[in-house]
């Protein structure tokens, strides 16, 4: 029980929102990912959140790992426990970041006193371990502005703790803290790291994939599920809608023109994911729609598809080239499952010309013969829900 983990929290001050709801919701959202790590005591101070293990079975490493990717953290240092003592912490200082000590140029020291019982000031701590860590490394400059390494002594309630600069966190807002919202996921590259940035501004997500067997395999199905349970340990657990969509692309074929297929068949993708937002209590709608990618991504494309809901349809991945979106995919590690070669449902009877800037008045044209809302009803009821988690 000698490590714990510190964890910098982020912006907080929103409007609206205050400090202790986000504080709230991120320690909810931290023991939910900790549960398989061990027990914790997690708690906030002063815009720290403290994870302190209960016992020696605690899995720090994956505890560490975890919390890496937990959104509204922007700073994680794991933090070696000593007694409430100076020279206790001296030693911890020269063993637990020795190596660390070493490979610096430069450092200074600085301490927190929580306790205020315990017989030094901060500065004094700090002069005091500092000068004796220069003794023992004495290659090391000291420097208040710019140091190379930072040695915290933190003196708390029931043990001081001894931590080196922090690694980044995974930044954002707390996930939940935003509200809901709906995920178009297909087994692309795009929609992923798309769900992924909304989930980092604090919305939690459900994810809808529209299925169109024989047309696309199980294994396409299974790829997705697999997307989704990849973004679990960002967005938390998640519910996969398997919308069956075969149906209606049959239908859309037989009754629409060729060149409308597939602003016409997003379209129905919109209806239904607002259906399944109006269930969910989600507020908005979200895609890895890119402007100008393909020819369903046009300015004109989405003016048409938007136009059937009345949710706001966010689209992070709007002005990101494809190389952006690929850094992001390999950084979340969604992309080596995103190119296996699965087909999707949009693949299945594209158009030989699609139209780049299809009218409103047009597209209406064409669904004016359809059952609209009986055909995304019977949609809906067909839906299946799967859940995943890390
Ligand atoms: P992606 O890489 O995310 O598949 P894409 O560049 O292939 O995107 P499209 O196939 O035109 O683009 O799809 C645009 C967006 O529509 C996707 O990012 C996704 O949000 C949604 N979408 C496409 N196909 C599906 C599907 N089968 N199920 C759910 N959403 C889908
Ligand atoms: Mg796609």
């Amino acid at each position: 029980m000698n490590e714990m983990i510190l964890l910098k929290l982020g912006e907080m001050v929103l409007k609206g929102l205050n400090r202790r709801s986000f504080e709230d919701k991120l320690q909810a959202n931290l023991a939910r990912r900790l549960h398989r790590c061990g027990q914790f005591r997690i708690y906030t101070r002063q815009s720290t959140t403290y994870v302190e293990p209960k016992d020696d079975s605690c899995d720090m490493e994956a505890a560490l790992a975890a919390v890496k990717q937990v959104f509204g953290v922007v700073g994680v240092s794991l933090a070696r426990a000593c007694e409430k003592d100076k020279d206790a912490m001296l030693e911890t200082a020269k063993t637990y970041l020795g190596e660390r000590l070493l490979a610096a140029r430069s450092f200074k020291v600085e301490s927190k006193r929580a306790d205020k019982s315990f017989p030094m000031t901060s500065i004094q701590l700090s002069q005091y371990v500092g000068g004796e860590l220069h003794e023992a490394f004495p290659h090391l400059k000291a420097d208040m502005h710019h140091p190379e390494l930072t040695v915290y002594l933190e003196v708390r309630d029931f043990a001081a703790y001894v931590h080196a600069d922090p690694e980044p966190g995974a930044g954002g807002l707390p996930v939940g803290i935003n509200g809901r919202a709906v995920s178009l996921l297909s087994g692309g590259i795009d929609s992923p790291v798309a769900s992924w940035m909304i989930a980092k501004r604090g919305v939690a997500l459900e994810m809808v994939h529209f299925f169109s067997y024989p047309y696309t395999s199980p294994e396409a199905k299974d790829k997705v599920i697999e997307l989704a349970r990849l973004l679990t340990p960002w967005c938390g657990r998640l519910t996969v809608h398997v919308v069956p969509f075969t149906a209606i692309q049959e239908q859309l074929r037989r009754s629409c023109p060729e060149e409308l297929f597939t602003v016409i068949m997003r379209r129905f993708m919109m209806r239904i994911a607002q259906a399944v937002a109006l269930r969910t209590g989600a507020k908005a709608l979200v895609t890895g729609e890119c402007l100008g990618q393909v020819a369903s991504q046009t300015m004109e494309a989405m003016t048409v598809t938007g136009g059937v809901t009345s949710l706001p349809v966010l689209r992070p991945c709007i002005g990101l080239d494809k190389e952006e979106i690929i850094t992001i995919a390999r950084r979340i590690g969604t992309f080596e499952t995103s190119i296996l070669p699965y087909e999707d449902c949009c693949t299945v009877f594209t158009p030989r010309h699609p139209r780049l800037r299809p009218l409103p008045g047009e597209v209406e044209a064409a669904e004016a013969a359809l059952d609209i809302q009986a055909m995304v009803d019977q949609a809906v009821a067909g839906i299946e829900r799967v859940q995943v988690t890390w």
